[in-house]
């Protein structure tokens, strides 16, 4: 069979073996969360929350000059219409360092700490999508951030002052097989006889993939079918930019289909160990994910401040809108939610700096819960702006409105549900470190694999755990005057106590209740993970309020009251999660959805042109590649492309 056909009949089994065999099994530091998931509420590890140090000149210099330039040089609107990324803004960006702020000093780059890093991801967010992808993909997962975490001194010496200088990379993981199942991942790397690799195969959705010089490249080897990641130039014979993706939004975005054509690749540019790629790629992914929820930041900031003076401006039925309660609501939970996604970045930012932590599952729970809450942000957004929300920002200004681009936010931002790991993906990658205790201490029990006579050894070991972490599960002051320095704020946290001893009870049960077949209760397992981070939100939402008032800070009062109006209304919600838990209807939607994919349903279809009747398969396979762009966009300015 060949490795394609093989790839193709790759069971769920075999799928969760190779994410398994990827994931980074030991804990090797603390994390608030997986303490959380054991029933630990360790505020220790969150509290004193980390405010802003002052900064420092260099930084605030850079900070000053980047902010300046995107004020006087990026047009969004324009990058939008003309779906390229205009020449001098990329030189721009280049002049000014921004393709290595990460990379150290010492390989030419800025040198700056994640913190700094992400504040300007931060500004981005609030400025473009494109150009924040541009530079995240660039750094956050590129060539840079493998070859920080992994690469061999030889090679950071080769190709970090490159990336420094702005030669733009790109991070080349994903097939038209190989969504988030890399089990599926069929570009090959065969090893030559005197070491070398021979690259063959193609890359989906690359994100700068039609400029960039330098890539990322996840492949495997055709015998031990272990997969490797390697630095791959982008001008190396046999590499093909072979179509630009074009997508809903982020127009500008250089995306590519990129073909490896027996691409000879020298063995010292192997990233890390051989077979080691894909853990390679998930950890680089680890760290690189706090972008896009400190990217949402910024756009969740500049929704606030849209809606503010919107809904005061807009007079409708006597009233500016947002004294309406249904609006007034809106805008009280996006500031609050704002707060609270704030709070958690920059916690889990200031956390990587530290070191001292393992924050993966905090970087995943920002990276989920910021881009979900993110969108429903711009989402009501949109509401609150009402026809100029949806009208585009072009014809707003032709009429003479201010272009304020909410329809383009929408078509840009949806995106970050999607990649660096989707929310489904995140909630399962969460809900494994969830039982990952449960699993180490009474895994044998529920494993199908495992002889009658393994179950029986390992019962004094699962016996002896339980017999005490069980009962302590219910036992513990959750209640007055615990956290009574917090002042009025010292409820919210009793509550996110008491509710993490409850959080580990319920996933306790749910392994008991359901044992192997957990794995595939997505539902069940998705409701333990929002319960963690709407109560990692929670308090670190009351940590950074409190910390704020210590430290005597002019708005230390009103982050306290967006803290409190947080926390009330998330209390609400997580009681309902706890209640969801076992009163549902799981397995009856279940049933109705295999009834939907047995096209059983498919009766309710009727009365609509057919996705056949459009004839869109029509589509010669010689055409694949030449789909033109359904809304073309007039060339401007571009930057080079391969
Ligand atoms: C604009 C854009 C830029 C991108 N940039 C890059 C890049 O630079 N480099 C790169 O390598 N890739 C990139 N990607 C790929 C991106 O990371 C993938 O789209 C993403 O991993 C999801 O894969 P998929 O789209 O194939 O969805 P699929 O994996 O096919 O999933 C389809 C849906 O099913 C859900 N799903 C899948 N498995 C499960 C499961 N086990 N349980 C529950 N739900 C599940 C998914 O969450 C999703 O909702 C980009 C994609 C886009 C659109």
């Amino acid at each position: 069979m060949t490795m394609a056909k093989e790839l193709h009949n790759v069971s769920e089994l075999e799928s969760r073996k190779v994410a398994e065999a990827s994931r980074e099994a030991e804990w090797r530091q603390p994390s608030f969360l997986r303490e959380m998931f054991l029933g630990n509420f360790r505020l220790d590890l969150i509290h004193p929350y980390p405010l802003p140090a002052e900064e420092r000149p260099e930084f605030a210099a850079f900070y000053n000059a980047i902010k300046e330039f995107i004020r006087d040089q990026v047009d969004s609107i324009e990058i939008d219409a003309t779906g390229e990324y205009p020449e001098q803004v990329v030189d721009g960006l280049r002049k000014l360092g921004a393709f290595g702020m990460k990379i150290p000093k010492k390989y030419g780059g800025l040198g700056f700490t994640n913190v700094e890093y992400q504040r300007v991801m931060e500004l981005f967010g609030s400025v473009d999508g494109n150009l924040s992808a541009l530079l995240s993909a660039h750094q956050s997962i590129g060539v840079p951030q493998p070859l920080k975490l992994f690469g061999s001194d030889a090679l950071k010496q080769k190709y970090l002052p490159r990336c420094a200088k702005g030669e733009i990379s790109a991070f080349a993981l994903t097939e038209a097989q190989v969504g988030s199942d890399p089990a599926r991942l069929q570009t090959s790397a065969e090893k030559t006889p005197d070491g070398d690799y021979v690259l063959n195969g193609e890359k989906l959705w690359c994100t700068n993939g039609t400029i960039a010089k330098l890539l990322v490249v996840m492949a495997r080897d055709p015998k031990t079918k272990k997969i490797s990641a390697f630095v791959v130039e982008a001008d190396w014979p046999g590499v093909k930019v072979e179509h630009r993706c074009h997508f809903m939004g982020l127009r500008a975005l250089a995306n590519a289909v990129i073909s490896f054509k027996n691409v000879r690749v020298p063995a010292e540019n192997l990233i890390g160990d051989e077979g080691k790629g894909l853990k390679i790629a998930l950890t680089t992914l680890n760290d690189g994910r706090l972008s896009i929820p400190n990217g949402s930041v910024g756009t969740a900031k500049l929704c606030l401040e849209i809606n503010r003076k919107w809904a005061n401006e807009r007079v409708q039925w006597g009233r500016p809108v947002g004294k309406h309660e249904a609006i007034a609501h809106l805008l009280t939970d996006m500031a609050a939610t704002t707060f609270a996604m704030e709070s958690i970045a920059k916690l889990s930012t200031e956390m990587t700096d530290r070191g001292g932590y393992d924050i993966r599952l905090e970087a995943a729970a920002c990276k989920l819960w910021n881009s979900d809450r993110t969108w429903e942000i711009v989402d009501d957004t949109m509401q609150i702006r009402g026809g100029r929300g949806y009208e585009t920002a072009p014809s707003l200004a032709a009429r003479g409105e201010e272009p304020i681009a909410v329809e383009q936010m929408m078509r840009d931002y949806r995106i970050n549900k999607i990649f660096e790991g989707s929310s489904e993906i995140m909630h399962l990658f969460m809900a494994r470190e969830a039982v990952d205790k449960h699993l180490q201490v009474a895994g044998a029990m529920i494993d199908p694999e495992k002889a009658v006579a393994d179950k029986i050894a390992a019962l004094p070991s699962i016996s002896a755990f339980y017999a005490s972490w069980y009962p302590t599960r219910w036992l513990g002051w959750g209640q007055w005057p615990r956290y009574a320095e917090f002042g009025d704020l010292a409820g919210h946290l009793r509550f996110v106590e008491r509710n993490t001893r409850r959080l580990s009870r319920q996933i306790f049960h749910g392994m008991i209740a359901y044992q192997g077949k957990l794995q595939n209760k997505q539902a069940f397992l998705f409701r333990l993970v929002d319960v963690a981070n709407e109560l990692f939100a929670m308090a670190a939402s009351v940590s950074r309020a409190h910390a704020m008032r210590e430290a005597g800070l002019a708005n230390a009062d009103n982050a306290a009251e967006l803290a409190d109006i947080f926390c009330r209304t998330t209390r609400r919600k997580v009681a309902k999660l706890f209640r969801d838990l076992w009163r549902n209807d799981d397995v009856r939607k279940y049933k109705v959805a295999l009834k939907v994919l047995e096209g059983k349903h498919s009766w309710l279809e009727e009365g609509i042109l057919s996705l056949e009747e459009r004839k869109i398969r029509d589509l010669k396979p010689e055409a694949r590649f030449g789909v033109a762009d359904p809304a073309p966009v007039p060339k401007a300015r571009t930057v080079g492309t391969n």
